[in-house]
């Protein structure tokens, strides 16, 4: 067993709720598909969280954070967030010189794709692996998902959209709601999409996450303290309101 899980965007409280229900169920393995900054308001506090985990792979995020002209491509409120981010693991601060130092070692050794047997893991797409976004209505872009699929030899995760799903190679889409939550696997190419940890964008506010079994997928979606995350951001002003609202709103 092991989990799986993406986006967390400097969600502290959201990424604590998640930690601890897996390790509720005694799982030891979790893979993040990148993401672990930006938007949120504490970028330091969850590296640290992410440092031991099994497998880190890196995120646009990450990349806008350590390429700047990538950040050049971000919407202005998100420029802001990856400025205020770069500020936050400040190599010049020197009470945290040696933390921040861990903490860039991290991010620069984050992996691009990850590959154990014939599951894959990628942030975005294993043709983009930091751009590319796998959309619910890309079912009626055969075209787009087959060349992916042509990537693919069994499973592969993705993070990046913030909204959790399936795809399968015959061209079907499910949400978590439609298959309660339990993705039973069957022998096609299938893309899982685990959600995200701090910013869930499927309209349902909750923590999202995906644990691996043998045989199914399964989805996790849990509350947590939205409200002191909403007020970390409200009372940090290089961070723009409307990361807090779309909190509260899952989008
Ligand atoms: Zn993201």
């Amino acid at each position: 067993m092991q989990a799986i899980i993406s986006d967390i965007h400097a969600n502290l409280e959201a990424l604590k709720v998640v930690l601890d229900d897996i390790r509720d169920q005694k799982i030891k393995e979790v893979v993040c598909l990148g993401d672990f900054i930006g938007y949120g308001p504490n970028p330091k506090e969850c590296i640290d969280l992410c440092v031991g985990f099994n497998c880190a792979l890196k995120g646009n995020h990450e990349e806008a954070l350590m390429e700047e002209f990538e950040a050049q491509n971000f919407n202005p409120k998100a420029r802001s967030a990856i400025e205020w981010t770069r500020a936050q693991l400040s190599m010049l601060s020197p009470s945290e010189k040696a933390a921040n130092r861990k903490r860039w070692d991290f991010l620069g050794g984050l992996e691009m794709i990850h590959e154990a047997g014939d599951i894959m893991f990628v942030h975005g797409t294993p043709r983009d692996p930091t751009g590319e976004y796998v959309y619910p209505r890309d079912i009626y872009r055969p075209a787009k998902l087959e060349a992916i699929f042509d990537r693919i030899t069994w499973l592969c995760f993705v993070g990046h959209s913030h909204v959790p799903g399936v795809w399968t190679e015959e061209m079907a889409y499910h949400t978590p709601e439609d298959v309660n939550f339990e993705y039973k696997l069957t022998d096609k190419r299938t893309i899982i999409n685990v959600g995200s940890v701090g910013q869930p964008r499927d309209g349902d506010a909750r923590a999202c996450y995906v644990i691996l079994e043998d045989d199914r997928v399964r989805f996790r979606k849990l509350h947590y303290p939205i409200k002191t995350t909403i007020d970390k951001i409200l009372s940090t002003s290089a961070l723009d309101p409307f990361l807090a609202e779309r909190l509260r709103d899952g989008k």
